[in-house]
């Protein structure tokens, strides 16, 4: 049993989209687990052996939990059984929380930053969100209700419902991402590092603080009154 589940499609999305939030999140005692759908294989860089490994290494600086499932890069689609894989894990896993890529991120052709894979992820995530709370849906573990369901943004976005400060993890975040060293610095024509770095400047903006992750909620969160209480800065 994990608090925390992040999916991402391919190696580095998770880091790339909440790497910050979840280094906050380990470090302030939430145990995380990154399940990850492909080995990145049909990426322009890199080699799937690479990735996986650039991937525990990112897994390694956060200190969370990471399991690779079997699905193909470039081929992630909703399938009923690609549902079940995820349903599977969920109820493996047994989180409180899950977070996958917003599922309904555009991707045009221009515009590299979003991937029909993160659609598909988030959209199987939320569908096996669904499901794995039903007794009788036919899947091998007992059924489990996740109590949220979060999307990030890899990395593009819009206005996020919440953000989540990790100023003071911005190094930590700076080594996971540099983890995966076959994307940081080849993609986006090589400027992804300082693409990823405004949006990060952006969100933390959102909330008057200098790096934030952002995030979308698609219903009324039900909101503890402390969390209101924001410190003034
Ligand atoms: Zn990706």
């Amino acid at each position: 049993m994990v608090d925390i589940v992040a999916f991402g499609a391919h190696p580095d999305d998770l880091e790339f989209g909440m790497g910050g939030a979840l280094v906050r999140m380990v470090r302030e005692g939430l145990s995380v687990t990154e399940v990850v759908l492909t080995r990145g294989e049909g990426g322009t860089y890199g080699d799937p052996e690479t990735r996986a490994r650039e991937q525990q290494h990112a897994a390694d600086v956060i200190g969370c939990g990471l399991r690779f499932l079997d699905f193909r890069d470039g081929e992630v689609e909703v399938t009923k059984e690609g549902v079940m894989q995820i349903v599977n894990v969920i109820r493996e896993l047994r989180p409180q929380i899950c977070f996958a890529p917003f599922d309904r991120n555009p991707y045009t052709h221009r515009d590299g930053s979003a991937h029909p894979d993160h659609v598909a992820c988030g959209e199987l995530v939320k569908k096996a969100c669904r499901l794995a709370k039903f007794s009788k849906y036919r899947a091998p573990e007992p059924p489990h209700l996740v109590q949220n369901l979060f999307f990030y943004m890899v990395p593009k976005g819009f206005l996020p419902t919440f953000v989540i400060d990790f100023t003071d993890y911005y190094d930590d975040w700076v080594k996971a991402i540099s983890a995966h060293e076959s994307q940081i610095d080849n993609l986006r024509n090589g400027y992804l590092r300082s693409y990823l770095e405004a949006y990060k400047i952006l969100h933390g903006s959102c909330i008057d603080r200098k790096y934030g992750d952002g995030f979308y909620s698609a219903e009324p969160l039900d909101v503890n009154p402390r969390t209101l209480l924001t410190p003034h800065r």
